[in-house]
């Protein structure tokens, strides 16, 4: 992989945003293999796609691309609000890659995937409406808060202008597929209870470990008055699909 971008092809353009955009998604046509299969490259749609940027002629995975100059962070931009909120309960999404680059020597820094179904709507932060001055006077914009999604779900490709290995990206990629599910507000509790468990920062805990988030949960979740037995219903959910072991009786392992 070359993470040097082909600043010739973004010559002919004078906004910064449209040159921004030619040089990351032809960098990603030219050196990315599909994350999902490990196809050697995947393809840029011809025309405007409403959704998806690039898919993959193997495996017929789709990717959105989302970048940003500067450092990766904690948030990125995206486009309208509604619209994002709609394409995530409709389970319409393609996969996400998200990338950060430098101006300065026009290089990828970070290049994350995430798979589709870590966005739920708690990561979609809704942005001011633009003011009355803006051109789209009223436009609600959204961003996306990436530090929302569980570890699982952020699979590093390129990380500090590092190549990662491919094939364990392959292997984590296959592992977080065991997260999926359909029903929204389950997976809305299961990444929950999956970032509570990431925040315990040793691999074997105890339920009275999770029950120390109640109090969080309780806020996030306010029409559920039973966090206990969610968060033991829960804990069974990750234990069958192999991120969690349990030991013994309110004794776990993380897997
Ligand atoms: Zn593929």
């Amino acid at each position: 992989m070359d993470l040097k971008f082909n600043i010739k092809l973004g010559e002919k353009y004078r906004s910064s945003s449209q040159k921004a955009r030619v040089l990351t998604e032809s960098w990603v046509e030219n050196n990315l293999f599909c994350p999902r299969c490990g196809h050697n490259k995947i393809c840029h749609f011809s025309n405007n796609r409403p959704v998806a940027d690039f898919y993959c002629p193997n495996c017929k995975s789709q990717y959105e691309l989302k970048s940003k100059h500067g450092t990766l962070g904690t948030k990125i931009a995206d486009g309208a609000y509604r619209t994002m909120i709609e394409r995530i309960t409709g389970n319409e999404n393609p996969d996400f890659l998200v990338m950060s680059y430098s101006l300065s020597d026009m290089s990828v820094t970070n290049l994350v995937f995430i798979p589709k179904f870590f966005f739920l709507p708690d990561i979609i932060e809704k942005r001011p409406p633009l003011p009355p001055t803006a051109r789209r006077a009223g436009w609600i914009g959204c961003n996306l808060l990436i530090d929302r999604i569980p570890q699982q779900g952020r699979i590093s490709i390129i990380s500090d202008g590092l190549e990662q290995n491919q094939k364990h990206i392959l292997e984590r990629v296959n592992a977080s597929q065991k997260l999926n599910t359909y029903n929204i507000l389950y997976r809305s509790w299961m990444m929950d209870i999956l970032n509570c468990i990431n925040a315990i920062p040793k691999y074997y805990f105890e339920l009275s470990e999770l029950y120390a988030f109640e109090n969080i949960l309780a806020e996030k979740h306010q029409n559920n008055h039973n966090i206990r037995p969610k968060i033991r219903q829960q804990l069974q959910l990750l234990r069958d699909k192999g991120i969690v072991e349990f030991i013994e009786k309110g004794k776990y392992r993380k897997l």
